[in-house]
């Protein structure tokens, strides 16, 4: 027995431990240093370097040459496989044998052709165990493969994390040995790490921090790390203190291993593939040693990819998710972005996701996991709700950078009023190490102590993936229950749930948006992925609806359900968190935009098999097929194909307000009859010669233009800028006095770090009006149909802007078709629109609705919000009049006093130094307006804007007659989907899905021309409400809406006609 401690110097004390454990110093005599004391090289390193990333059939069949530790290999994303021979010395027997294997590319052990155990220095898995105890007649020789990836956990970045990647950095392995493992020094390593950290976190005014101190030092005075034989008394006095048993009000911690794994960030989606399989078969070797180890894995497609790649790897998930270990969760395709998607886009997240999660593993998800997302729309609860799930989890809010989020565990309320139950770790990270100042945090932290005693702990490497490790698991088992700290328990998120579940009576609700106070450039940055996702969401919408209307015209048609399948799950990959927001390299870009090319093409092939379908079988002239794939009439003018590449305008038009139902006659002889609700087919149309509808030629004096179509009068002055804009009708002006809008203006825009993802509050006070050259501005179109003015506009030295402003006949806006290009740094383009309008409060399209956002900065949670996302409109009203500002691919927005104002483009550097260079085309809108944006069909106006009316080709003789397929008979209630049923690919069963736009109570009328059978309501994901049966009389059905409801139903279809 040592002698008694004389010392009390908390201190040296303190020091001398942690110098006993040390990796860096005294290592020649401290314990540390005893961990692998014996080592030998391997016998042989030979190794084969691919710009592929080849599976391991064809890779081991390569030409190896010999290598040695310490080569370099490269360039990044290249991949070098080393075949490693091992002959483990006979005098090992009865060790604990590990390969040590350390490098600065991430590494996959492959052994009897199938992936055994990630190797990463950086996510701390630096050995491979190849056996706890090597027997007598055990074979000694064995041939090993190792991939290395030419890419860290977090890529390649140039200097730092998110600089864009050094395409030239190279790789090496530092270290290829077999060495023997003590693991009663690797337990009392465990066990003192943990006491120095019960000794500092507790602190000196705390009597349990000093037991561990002592504890601690009294085990270093037991322990002579030459003499393992002393090693058991100094075990026994760390047993002793941990056993040491807490109350029974201890908060209970559930621990549950996690790997964020980014779907594409700062390494290509490609990446991504060898991302899981290196970390899930770490993973799994651990849950098969340590059979209490829970681990939850979410995002449907990076699953599917396993399935593909290591179907020996998946077979094994498979098996563990069968006893409770691999735990699939979040419900959704890939963790998504929570701003910038529909509606539509984040219901199917859900039913791509949790279809697959049941086909997959025999059940769904019974939880929403987004732990990294930058903020969360206030539909999801009704979005989730809708797609079985009561459960939310995240953390991200704890990024805030002005407000701290009040709480941790709340009842979430949406929009609409669904609730779910949130939780957000309290420890704010998803990449717990399992130390115990983290333990300590979780609890201290904690902003809802009292209400719920339990928390989750989700420990893991993770955003590059990496995963647990087996020293986090020792770590988490050790503080099962010791006085002084949490109780910490290995858990599933189903038992973290039910227990707070038990809790919901206590806790706090918070109602509306979860807005993150970070990463606002995401709504703008990359603005060709915004075009192109505002672009597909169309697509896709309308490839289903027109394939849905063929399905039941035409008895031949098949619908396209594993094209439209394959086409949405590229737009969901897309919709990803680092993806759609812009905050990706540019590799990543280069695969998005060949998503959407994708989409673009399939998508409007879909559409031209469609409206063939559509055709065939009429009598009539070849011509055009227009469809107007929203569900109200709609009177617009439409550039018209003509044989060899030119246009024509022509006003497309409802023939009578009759026209709603059944075919419509083409009657007029000067246009094409009516487009009605939704879908119409009408013949080549040509342009009126009708008075009536047309506009009077701009008129130009003093270098300004004037453009009057009847219901607005728009006034240009020279440079392009916006000096009045009147309803006619009322006289009412909606530019500010003295103001002008449609003021271009340029900021700094240099954040603090995050460059790709960040615009600070102060970028506000670099504000810069860009000025014109007067007699820029010209008449384009010369009235008739439609009358335009353009002009160009210098922004600065490298980047210029034409915009062409129109104004249709009809039209109830004025566009702006605007084309830049933009070559800049660190620089944010905005458009602004001064209104006449006072509101302490502007409105913004969400998912399925809108909601409101203060106009002022008051509080900290106000000015907070200087930069905020919206989808297709927003709004500044006051009573009985407004301006709303219309686009078709921007989401950064704000309102701040009277100014309205769209982000347009930003200039980051990190982590694509190409980002948003070069040619942009966009369009936004303006819209004054009488009464309530609702009352005045603001919403219609930007669903049009949206959804041109198609003219597609009519391969064969068009209908002569104009059809509708639905119609709804009130204004607040859109139908925003079309599709087939998911269940049974053959089914003439169709989903309809609707919402109440406008915040109302309201009963709604649907009116269907087509033949259904049988009407029933059913959730998001297309489940049958036993009780929703619909009465169907005259071909319409009632249906009830509260506020923002979104509602789906099934419609059966009648057997065709033979
Ligand atoms: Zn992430």
């Amino acid at each position: 027995m040592a002698a008694a401690p004389a010392l009390k110097h908390w201190r040296t004390t303190l020091e001398r431990v942690e110098k006993f454990v040390s990796p860096l110093y005294f290592t020649d005599c401290n314990l540390r240093g005893r961990l692998y004391r014996d080592s030998c090289p391997v016998a042989a390193l030979s190794s084969f370097l691919t710009p592929e990333r080849l599976p391991y059939q064809q890779a081991v069949q390569q030409d190896f040459r010999p290598a040695q530790v310490g080569d370099r290999f490269g360039p990044t994303w290249w991949t070098s496989w080393f075949r490693v021979e091992l002959t483990i010395p006979e005098a090992w027997v009865g060790q604990e044998v590990h390969l040590r294997w350390e490098s600065n590319g991430e590494g996959l052990v492959w052994r009897d052709g199938e992936p055994v155990q990630g190797l990463t220095t950086e996510g701390e898995k630096t050995s491979y165990v190849l056996t706890d105890r090597l027997g007598e007649g055990d074979p000694r020789n064995l041939t090993l493969y190792v991939e290395v990836a030419c890419n860290g956990l977090l890529g390649a970045g140039k200097g730092s994390m998110i600089a864009a990647p050094d395409p030239e950095k190279m790789f090496q392995v530092s270290r290829a040995e077999l060495a023997v493992f003590h693991r009663d020094v690797y337990k009392l390593l465990v066990d003192l790490e943990l006491l120095l950290g019960i000794a500092k976190g507790l602190g000196e005014d705390n009597q349990r921090s000093f037991q561990a101190l002592y504890t601690a030092n009294q085990m270093v005075n037991m322990c002579d790390p030459a003499q393992p034989e002393t090693f058991p008394v100094a075990q026994a006095l760390a047993s002793r203190f941990f056993g040491q048993r807490g109350g029974e009000s201890q908060h209970t911690i559930h621990a549950i291993g996690h790997c964020h794994i980014d779907t594409a960030w700062l390494w290509p989606f490609k990446e991504t593939v060898r991302k899981c399989a290196r970390s899930w078969v770490t993973a799994v070797q651990l849950m098969e040693r340590n059979p209490s180890f829970i681990f939850a894995c979410s995002q449907a497609q990076q699953l599917e990819w396993v399935k593909n790649h290591y179907p020996g790897l998946y077979t094994r998930l498979q098996e563990c998710a069968c006893r409770g270990q691999f735990v699939p969760v979040g419900g959704t395709w890939v963790e998504m972005d929570g701003n910038l998607p529909s509606g539509e886009a984040m219901v199917r997240q859900f039913l791509q996701g949790q279809s697959f999660f049941l086909q997959e593993f025999g059940k769904m998800c019974s939880e929403f996991w987004l732990p990294d997302t930058f903020g969360y729309s206030a539909q999801l609860p009704q979005i989730m709700r809708g797609c079985g799930i009561r459960r939310f989890l995240t953390q991200k809010l704890s990024w805030n950078l002005v407000n701290t989020f009040p709480h941790h565990t709340f009842l979430w309320e949406g929009l609409d009023g669904s609730r779910v139950l949130a939780h957000f770790p309290p420890g704010d990270s998803y990449g717990m190490q399992g130390s115990v100042e983290e333990v300590l945090k979780t609890v201290t932290n904690n902003r809802d102590k009292g209400r719920t005693n339990h928390s989750a702990f989700l420990f893991g490497f993770g955003d590059g993936g990496g995963g647990p490790t087996q020293t986090m698991l020792d770590r988490l088992k050790r503080l099962c229950n010791t006085d002084g700290l949490p109780r910490v328990q290995l858990s599933s998120p189903e038992r973290l749930f039910s227990e707070l579940e038990s809790d919901q009576g206590q806790l706090c609700t918070w109602v509306g948006e979860l807005f993150l106070e970070l990463h606002n450039g995401t709504y703008t940055t990359h603005a060709q992925i915004k075009k192109g996702n505002r672009e597909c969401e169309r697509i896709l919408h309308d490839a289903e609806l027109l394939s849905s209307l063929a399905l039941v015209r035409c008895t031949q048609f098949l619908y396209p359900a594993v094209q439209l399948q394959y086409l949405w799950r590229l737009l969901l990959l897309n919709q990803f968190h680092d993806v759609v927001p812009g905050s990706c390299i540019q590799a990543v870009v280069e695969d998005a935009m060949s998503h959407y090319e994708d989409i673009r093409s399939h998508g409007n092939g879909l559409l031209s098999a469609a409206a063939a379908a559509l055709c065939a079988g009429e009598p009539g002239p070849e011509g055009l097929l227009i469809v107007n794939t929203l569900p109200w009439k709609r009177t617009e003018v439409l550039a018209l194909p003509r044989p060899g590449g030119a246009h024509t305008l022509g006003l497309i038009s409802s023939a009578g307000d009759s026209a709603q139902h059944g075919l419509c006659s083409c009657s007029c002889p000067h246009f094409p009859a009516a487009p009605a609700a939704p879908a119409a087919c009408v013949r080549s149309a040509r342009a009126p010669a009708d008075s009536f509808s047309r506009l009077p030629s701009p008129t130009k004096t003093d270098g300004s233009v004037t453009l009057d179509n009847g219901i607005l009068r728009v006034r240009l002055d020279p440079t392009g800028r916006l000096t009045s804009l009147v309803l006619v009708a009322s006289g009412r002006e909606a530019i500010a006095e003295g103001a002008t809008g449609n003021q271009f203006v340029l900021f700094d825009d240099v954040p603090l770090y995050w460059d790709a993802w960040d615009v600070m509050d102060y970028h506000l006070e670099t504000r810069k009006p860009v000025l014109g050259q007067p007699g820029t501005l010209a008449v384009g179109t010369e009235g008739g149909l439609r009358g335009s003015a353009w002009f160009l506009l210098q922004l600065s030295p490298n980047s210029r802007l034409s915009q062409e402003v129109v104004l249709d006949v009809g039209c109830p806006y004025v566009r702006f078709h605007t084309e830049v290009h933009w070559q800049e740094t660190h620089k944010f383009l905005k458009v602004e629109f001064p209104a006449r309008v006072r509101s302490p409060q502007a409105t913004y399209e969400i998912q399925f609705g809108h909601l409101q956002r203060p106009t002022h900065y008051n509080t900290s949670w106000d000015w907070a919000r200087f930069e905020v996302w919206a989808h297709r409109w927003m709004d500044l009203s006051e009573c009985g009049f407004g301006l709303a500002l219309l686009n078709d691919c921007k989401y950064g927005a704000s309102v701040h006093g009277n100014v309205l104002s769209l982000s347009l483009l930003r200039a980051p550097k990190a982590p694509d130094a190409t980002a948003d260079m070069g040619r942009h085309e966009f369009t936004y809108a303006l819209m004054p307006h009488k009464g309530s944006f609702q009352d005045a069909g603001v919403i219609r106006a930007a669903y049009s804007l949206n959804f041109p009316l198609l003219a597609l080709p009519a391969p064969g003789p068009a209908p002569a007659a104009s059809w509708s397929a639905f119609s709804l008979s009130t204004p607040a209630v859109v139908l925003e989907t079309v599709k087939q049923a998911e269940a049974n690919p053959l089914s003439r069963t169709l989903v309809l899905r609707l919402y109440e736009a406008h915040g109302s109570h309201v009963d709604c009328w649907l009116h269907t021309s087509l033949p259904v059978q049988e009407a029933v309501l059913c959730d998001l994901l297309e489940k049958r409400d036993p009780a929703g049966h619909l009465p169907l009389r005259d071909n319409r059905l009632k249906l009830t809406f509260s506020p923002f409801q979104v509602r789906s139903l099934l419609l059966v279809l009648q057997p065709p006609l033979d």
